[in-house]
């Protein structure tokens, strides 16, 4: 998608756009385009989970210098975590699907929730290439649990698109990629891949493949 289609879309969302910003290429292409849209009402936040890498906060520091914008940072609450600390301990997240999804609400869910309240629109940067759990992905959706409009400005784009994105307009780009990161998450959580490994496989390796979303994007939606 062209940022003029990108801007077409958003000049009809009244109120106050959200971009999501968890450190991967597709994030950062998103945000490059959506900048050049002119919106009047924007936030773009992260979800810090205080499990991210060393080379997330490197990047969070040099997106913000390099399109001098504040990138604001959602934390769990503190009690929660300390509870989920003393329940699962360090690796208990591996132990069940149930206590891995526990952790994602914790330090993933309920913080968006608190990010996108009073939002209209939620712009991401989810590919369908990206995995199975993606693959019915749409430009512009309804998001029924978040009630707001959900835009996907890459939901097309292949591998090679953007990341040639990404060189053409010489943007940060984080450093894990270099070393066989191929979608970036949670520290405990995510592992570089093999060459030929799925773009997912990373992500939770010890689960199956339909299970590998951690909450945020439920589909349910409608448009
Ligand atoms: S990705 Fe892992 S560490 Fe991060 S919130 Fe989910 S379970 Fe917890």
């Amino acid at each position: 998608m062209s940022y003029k289609l990108l801007k077409q879309i958003t000049s009809k969302i009244n109120g106050k756009i959200a971009l999501s910003f968890s450190y991967q290429a597709e994030d950062t292409a998103a945000l490059h385009l959506l900048l050049q849209c002119n919106i009047k009402s924007l936030e773009v936040f992260t979800l810090d989970t205080g499990k991210l890498f060393e080379e997330c906060e490197n990047l969070h520091k040099q997106t913000e210098e390099f399109f001098k914008i504040s990138i604001k940072r959602y934390l769990p609450k503190s009690d929660d975590v300390k509870n989920l600390e003393n329940q699962l301990g360090e690796w208990g997240i591996r132990e069940s699907l149930q206590n891995r999804h526990l952790c994602c609400h914790i330090r993933k869910v309920e913080p968006l929730e608190r990010a996108l309240k009073g939002k209209s629109a939620w712009v991401t940067g989810l590919r369908a290439a990206q995995s199975v759990t993606r693959n019915e992905l749409k430009i512009v959706e309804y998001d029924e649990k978040f009630n707001l409009f959900k835009i996907n400005p890459l939901a097309f784009w292949s591998d090679d698109e953007l990341f040639d994105y990404i060189k053409e307009y010489n943007l940060p780009l984080n450093p894990l990629y270099a070393k066989g990161f191929k979608s970036i998450g949670c520290k405990p959580c995510t592992r570089a891949v093999n060459e030929g490994e799925d773009i997912r496989a990373g992500r939770w390796w010890w689960e199956n493949p339909e299970h590998k979303e951690c909450g945020l994007h439920i589909r349910g939606t409608r448009g």
